[in-house]
């Protein structure tokens, strides 16, 4: 059956494009029809191919978007001081949103963003999983779990703290959002980040920074220093599914989130994610 591959075969695929990268290549293009319905693009559908090595496939020249710097004065929350207020005007104006293929590929429910609407921590994640989308809360899955560490790691609880991602609805599959859904669905999520004001942002994975950032970049070249996001600093680490499959990497992403830390003014910790 066209666009569905054995799971042997798209383990070995993983594995193929997992030793390309650590050879320094990153850009890889299907062969074949022109026209391939990304959801039917196999590969791109297995979750097993967590998130740093699913972006580094997309073709560069895509991956980056270019966000929409928005003018307050068009929006109904213009006017409100109150961040759950204005929240709550932009979650309404968002609705039982059909603005992209994604209303009708499958998903459950829009994933808006979940915690403190006066965080001074925002962390942003590439889009609603499986389990995400069946509860209507972002990262509550096996990611979740790891994020939830990672957030007590740092001395904090979840709802200290706001999470959203780049999009709100579940692509089918997990697989890479589209380009045009990201910039159909982002100016929510600049809306957000605007009515909550943080002191500093982190965006989970290199397909939420290169989004943010507009910047066709490896992990390595985003991780390790601030970014200016707007007149908001930004720093990147690595998304928590990504440290679910390669545990090493906790390391890296505990010396992140101790930039994020002394940003913050929070007491460091000994012990790091778990
Ligand atoms: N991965 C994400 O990027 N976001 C979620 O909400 C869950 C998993």
């Amino acid at each position: 059956m066209a666009g569905v591959l054995d799971p042997e075969l798209k383990r070995a695929l993983a594995e193929r494009v997992r030793y390309y990268n650590e050879l320094g290549i990153y850009d890889f293009y299907r062969r074949g029809p022109a026209e391939v319905d990304s959801s039917q693009a196999g590969i791109q559908e297995n979750p097993d191919i967590q998130a740093e090595q699913r972006e580094e496939m997309t073709p560069r020249t895509k991956a980056a978007v270019a966000l929409p710097v928005l003018q307050p004065e068009d929006f109904v929350e213009s006017d409100v001081s109150d961040p759950t207020r204005a929240l709550h005007l932009i979650r309404e104006d968002l609705g039982d949103c059909t603005r992209c293929r994604l209303h009708k590929q499958g998903r459950k429910q829009i994933v808006f963003g979940v915690g403190n609407p006066k965080a001074e921590l925002m962390f942003i994640g590439e889009a609603p999983g499986a389990d995400e989308d069946q509860q209507g809360e972002p990262f509550v899955g096996r990611a979740g779990q790891l994020l939830n560490n990672m957030i007590k790691a740092m001395g904090l609880r979840r709802e200290d703290i706001y999470i959203a991602n780049i999009i709100k609805c579940r692509p089918p599959g997990n697989r890479t959002p589209e380009r045009d859904e990201c910039e159909t669905c982002s100016p929510f999520l600049m809306r957000q980040i605007a009515a909550i004001q943080p002191k500093v942002i982190v965006a989970l994975g290199a397909v939420a920074a290169k989004t943010l950032l507009a910047i066709n970049a490896p992990m390595s070249e985003f991780r390790g220093r601030w970014f200016d996001f707007r007149g908001t600093k930004l720093a990147v680490t690595y998304h928590p599914a990504f440290l679910l499959r390669d545990p090493r990497q906790k390391k890296e992403a505990w010396k992140d989130l101790q930039m994020v830390m002394k940003e913050l003014g929070l007491a460091i910790p000994a012990k790091g994610v778990e």
